[in-house]
């Protein structure tokens, strides 16, 4: 027997945007635990907002778990809150995503790395040469000295931990940075997203380097905001796919883009603006390869007789990937597919 290090990490009752929570337990195993062989846990929802009424106590059932290579024995252990009678807690929107394992989604997680207060190479006033040579961009002057070991590590936590963690690139602008993740099953890209933004604020904190996802931490400035567009398929969309079928899968996210937008992170009015590769915020619109509407459309879309993945581009970097989720779910299972 050896002794495990299980750190259970959920998400708390904050908003608009969840914080996520972790605490170790320590428990041993022959060998590194199943999934089945981890028990349910609690913690006290009063201090995570989380509590409603009189009774503070909710119970951590663990959902997927991760090998955490910066400990011996280490294991993230991700949870859904229940209530203490094992119903969804309100926090708990994964309970919300419809179960399918033949939908997949990818994740293009934006975001900045800030240090004292501004983004990792700001000077302490004003600001940097302007947007340029920053995006995929090489050598100090474009990403500094430490981000790119940042990025490189977390890549490398995120593989030990079998998440499947696409790649990596510098964003267009200075201190910003993205990553993708993608996977087969709704619930798969959405939990391994949480996985790697709690590996990448962990690992950030002996850098004194904070992990900044708000939409556009610059404000009204020349400089880009960051989103999280949520590449999705269906098996239908897939295998079957056709001009007609897309027609109406268009025309409902049409109908429901309000609901869309209130789930796809907050002050994205602040991005979503129709300038730096956006739609405004008001609009629904669709086109092949164009990077200025709401949902792309691949090239090999339209080429491949309308079957493949679309790529909605309005979620923002703070937005909640189970709530992205269930909501295209929900629109998805509105339009009919005979
Ligand atoms: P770009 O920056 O040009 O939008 P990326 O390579 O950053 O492109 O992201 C494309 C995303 O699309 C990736 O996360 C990828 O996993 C995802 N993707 C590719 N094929 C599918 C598919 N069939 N279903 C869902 N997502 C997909
Ligand atoms: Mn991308
Ligand atoms: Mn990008
Ligand atoms: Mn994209």
């Amino acid at each position: 027997m050896a002794k495990y290090l299980l750190e259970y990490i959920w998400l708390d009752g904050y908003t608009p945007v969840p914080n996520i929570r972790g605490k170790t337990l320590v428990k041993e195993f022959e060998k590194f635990p199943t999934l089945e062989e981890l028990p349910n846990w609690g913690f006290d929802g009063s201090s995570t907002r989380q509590a409603e009424g009189h009774s503070s106590d909710c119970v951590l059932k663990p959902v997927a778990r991760y090998l955490d290579s910066t400990k011996r024995n280490g294991v993230i252990v991700l949870c859904e809150v229940l209530h203490a009678d094992l119903t969804p807690h309100s926090t708990n929107a994964r309970a919300t995503v419809l179960d399918d394992p033949e939908t997949w989604f990818g994740f293009e997680q934006e975001y900045f790395l800030y240090k004292d207060g501004r983004p990792l190479g700001f000077p302490v006033e004003g600001y940097p040469a302007p947007q340029g040579t920053y995006y995929t961009g090489v050598g100090y002057e474009n990403v500094g000295d430490i981000a790119r070991e940042i990025v490189d590590k977390h890549l490398d936590l995120c593989i030990d931990a079998g998440i499947n963690h696409e790649g990596i690139n510098a964003e267009v602008a200075k201190g910003q940075w993205e990553f993708q993740i993608f996977g087969k099953g709704s619930k798969k890209a959405a939990d391994e997203m949480w996985v790697a933004r709690y590996l990448l604020q962990r690992l950030t904190e002996k850098y004194k380097v904070t992990v900044n996802y708000h939409c556009k931490p610059l404000g009204a400035t020349d400089w880009n905001g960051s989103g999280m567009h949520s590449n999705f398929s269906t098996k239908f969309m897939r295998e079957v796919g056709g001009k007609e079928y897309f027609e109406k899968l268009m025309a409902a996210f049409d109908k429901h883009k309000n609901e869309h937008i209130a789930v796809y992170g907050p002050d994205n009015h602040m991005r979503l603006t129709g300038l730096h590769e956006t739609q405004s915020i008001d609009k629904f619109n669709y086109g092949v390869a164009n990077r200025g509407a709401s949902i792309r459309v691949p090239h090999s879309f339209p080429n491949n007789a309308y079957k493949g993945y679309l790529e909605d581009r309005r979620p923002n970097s703070q937005g909640d990937p189970y709530k992205i989720a269930s909501r295209i779910l929900q629109t998805v299972q509105t339009v009919p597919t005979k």
